[in-house]
C-alpha cells in the first residue's frame, strides 16, 4: 500500500496563507517601530497532565508567530506545584509539541531552574518593604480578603520589620516552619478593586519532593510571582495567555515594576478554545482517566493531543483547525464539527481509498466457479491518478455490508434485495436470488448470480443499476476489529451545569467495538502511519496500542460526512 506518511509532515505549515489577528498586528507594529528587534514568545505548560486541543491553539499561536516573524518560541515548564507534576507529563508534553510540528530548539526551560533566582527576587521584595511573612492560615486570608464590593482587611503581620521578615523567610526556606504555618505575601493594597492585588500569596511552604529539584526546596513560588519573572529572565517580549488571566495582568506588571527589572514583557490575552460536547480542563480529564471512564489520556475519544493522534488525526489537520478558528478577544464555543471537518479535509485529499466491510453478510455467487479467482483493478484515489491503482481479489464468496441488503426493501432502497441487481464496486453486476436464514429467521447468507459481461462494473447493453456497494473476497479478507467513536458527552456544555457533575453527561454509546470486520487484503500491510478511507465508511487508522500482528484494530477517525449536521437538518 502506498505510503502516505507525508500527513505527519512536521514542517509546521498550514493550508491557509499567513494568519492575521490582533496579536500578530501588535507584534508587526512593535517590530516596525523598533520597540523590539526580535520577538520571543513562550508556551508555558504546567506538567500536571497531557496537552489537549486547547493547548494546541496556544502552541500554534506562540510557535506560529516564531515561524512567521523569524523569531523564537521557548518551551517552558511551569513546574511550581510539585504534588501534581511529574517527568512523565514533561515527556508527554514535549512529544506532543514535536508531533504537532514545532521545535523549541535549545530553548527548553523550567521554572524550577529559576528557584534560586526567584528566591533572590523575593528577598529583594522584602528588603524593599514590599513583601511580608504572614501567619494567617488560608481560611483567614480568604476571609480577610474582602469581596468585589468590600475592601479587604490588612493582616496583623503586614507591618513587621524587614529584618524580621528576612529571618522568617529564611526559616521558611530551611524547613524550620511547619507547612501551612505561614506564607510570604506581596504588600500591595488591601483596598484594591482587583482582589488579586490584595496582598497575594507569593510563596508557600510545601514539604513535597519536586520531580526535578528533589528535596532541595520546601518553599515554592506561586504562579503569579513565577510567571512574570520567568518571562522577564528569558527576555520574552510578548507573553500571550488566555482571557482568564486578564485580572492577573496588574499583578504581573506590579512584580516587575516593584523589582525594577531590566525587561518587562507585555502580557496580551486572547480567548481560550472551547469545543462543544467536550471538556477542556486538565483536572477533569484527569478524573476521567483516574476513575476509568476512558482507557487513558490517549483514549481516542479524548480531545487530548495524544488521543487525537491515536485516533488518527494528522498534525496538519490540527494546525489547520487552529488557523480556521483564529485568535480573538471574545470567548466563544467552537462546534465539534469544525474539528472533524479539519481532519476530513486533510484526509479527503491524501488518504488512499480501500474497501472494508464493517458488519459482514456472506454472499455466494452461485454461477461463479468455486476454484476461480480473479483480480479487479481499483483506483487508490478518485481524483489523484498519480496515487495509482491496486489489484483486489474477487471470488465466489464475498462479504458485503449487512445493511446493503434488505429482504423486503422499500422502493427507494437502491441496494440489494431479492430479485434486485446492484454493482459491486470495480467488479460485476450481481442479482440476488436466494436468502439463507438461521433457525431464528436471521439472514445469514445470500445467494446471487453475477453477469460476466459486466466486468469493470459496466453493462455492454447499457443497462443501469442504481446502487454500487463495496465488498471483500471472503477467502482473502483480513479480519479486523474496528472501533467506532461518537462524542464523549451527550450535551453541548457538560461542565456548565451547576446541579450535575459533568460525568453524568458521559455518552454511553461513545465507543462501539466491531469484531470480525472484513477488510481487503492490501490492508495486511497497513503501515502504522497510513490513514485510509474505507469507501462509504469513513477514515480509519491502525490503533498502535491495541493491534497485534494477527489482530489488527482500526480506529475510525471520522465519518465521511458530518453526520451530526445531517441530523440537525432533519429536525
Ligand atoms: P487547563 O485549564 O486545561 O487545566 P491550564 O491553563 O491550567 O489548562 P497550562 O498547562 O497552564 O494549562 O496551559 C499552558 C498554556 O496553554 C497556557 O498559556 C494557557 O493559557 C494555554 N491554554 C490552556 N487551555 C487553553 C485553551 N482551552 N485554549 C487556549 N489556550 C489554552
Ligand atoms: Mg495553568
Amino acid at each position: 500500500m502506498e505510503n502516505n506518511k507525508y500527513n505527519d509532515d512536521n514542517s509546521a505549515r498550514t493550508a491557509g496563507g499567513k494568519p492575521q489577528d490582533f496579536i500578530r498586528t501588535i507584534i508587526a507594529e512593535d517590530l516596525k517601530s523598533g520597540k523590539h528587534k526580535q520577538v520571543i514568545t513562550r508556551f508555558p505548560p504546567e506538567p500536571n497532565g497531557f496537552l489537549h486541543i486547547g493547548h494546541a491553539k496556544s502552541i500554534c499561536l506562540n510557535f506560529g508567530i516564531a515561524g512567521e516573524f523569524n523569531s523564537v518560541c521557548h518551551l517552558r515548564f511551569d513546574d511550581t506545584n510539585p504534588g501534581k507534576e511529574s517527568t512523565d507529563y514533561v515527556e508527554a508534553i514535549k512529544n506532543d509539541v514535536h508531533w504537532l510540528g514545532f521545535d523549541w530548539g535549545e530553548h527548553l526551560f523550567y521554572a524550577s531552574d529559576y528557584f534560586d533566582k526567584l528566591y533572590g527576587y523575593a528577598v529583594q521584595l522584602i528588603k524593599l518593604g514590599k513583601a511580608y511573612v504572614c501567619h494567617l492560615n488560608a481560611d483567614e486570608i480568604r476571609e480577610q480578603r474582602g469581596t468585589l464590593t468590600e475592601p479587604g482587611q490588612e493582616s496583623p503581620y503586614r507591618d513587621r520589620s524587614v529584618a524580621e521578615n528576612l529571618v522568617l523567610f529564611e526559616q521558611m526556606k530551611h524547613g524550620e516552619l511547619a507547612e501551612g504555618s505561614c506564607v510570604l505575601r506581596a504588600k500591595i493594597d488591601m483596598t484594591s478593586p482587583n482582589i488579586l492585588m490584595r496582598d497575594p500569596v507569593i510563596y508557600r511552604i510545601l514539604k513535597t519532593s519536586h520531580h526535578r529539584t528533589g528535596d532541595k526546596w520546601c518553599i515554592y513560588p506561586m504562579y503569579d510571582f513565577t510567571h512574570c519573572l520567568s518571562d522577564m529572565m528569558e527576555g520574552i517580549t510578548h507573553s500571550l495567555c488566555t482571557l482568564e488571566f486578564e485580572n492577573n495582568r496588574p499583578l504581573y506588571d506590579w512584580v516587575l515594576d516593584a523589582l525594577n527589572t531590566p525587561c518587562h514583557p507585555q502580557q496580551i490575552e486572547f480567548a481560550r478554545l472551547n469545543i462543544n460536547y467536550a471538556i477542556m480542563s486538565k483536572r477533569k480529564l484527569l478524573q476521567l482517566v483516574d476513575e476509568g471512564y476512558v482507557s487513558g489520556w490517549n483514549d481516542p475519544r479524548m480531545l487530548t493531543i495524544s488521543g487525537l493522534r491515536r485516533r488518527g488525526y494528522t498534525p496538519l489537520s490540527i494546525r489547520n483547525f487552529c488557523e480556521v478558528i483564529g485568535i480573538g478577544k471574545r470567548a466563544s464555543w467552537i462546534d465539534m464539527g469544525v474539528l472533524e471537518n479539519a481532519v476530513r479535509d486533510d484526509l479527503n485529499e491524501h488518504a488512499p481509498r480501500v474497501m472494508g466491510v464493517l458488519k459482514p453478510l456472506k454472499v455466494v455467487i452461485t454461477n461463479y466457479p468455486d476454484d476461480k479467482m480473479e483480480e479487479v483493478t481499483a483506483q487508490n484515489h478518485p481524483k489523484i491518478p498519480e496515487m495509482g491503482t491496486r489489484k483486489v481479489p474477487f471470488g465466489r464468496e464475498l462479504y458485503i455490508e449487512a445493511t446493503d441488503f434488505m429482504e423486503d426493501p422499500p422502493k427507494k432502497f437502491f441496494r440489494l434485495g431479492p430479485g434486485r441487481e446492484v454493482r459491486l464496486r470495480y467488479a460485476y453486476f450481481i442479482t440476488c436470488h436466494d436468502v439463507i436464514k438461521d433457525q431464528n429467521g436471521e439472514v445469514i447468507e445470500i445467494h446471487c448470480t453475477y453477469d460476466p459481461e459486466t466486468s469493470g462494473g459496466n453493462a455492454p447493453d447499457g443497462r443501469k443499476v442504481k446502487g454500487t456497494i463495496h465488498w471483500v473476497s471472503a477467502r482473502h479478507a483480513v479480519q479486523a476489529e474496528i472501533r467506532l467513536y461518537d462524542r464523549l458527552f451527550t450535551v453541548e456544555h457538560p461542565d456548565m451545569d451547576k446541579e450535575k457533575d459533568f460525568k453524568e453527561f458521559l455518552n454511553p454509546h461513545s465507543l462501539e467495538i466491531l469484531q470480525q470486520c472484513m477488510l481487503e487484503p492490501s490492508l495486511k500491510d497497513a503501515g502504522t502511519d497510513d490513514r485510509f478511507q474505507f469507501e462509504r465508511q469513513g477514515y480509519f487508522y491502525l490503533d498502535k496500542e491495541e493491534s497485534r500482528s494477527d489482530h489488527p484494530v482500526f480506529n475510525r477517525i471520522a465519518t465521511l460526512r458530518d453526520t451530526w449536521a445531517k441530523i440537525a437538518r432533519k429536525k
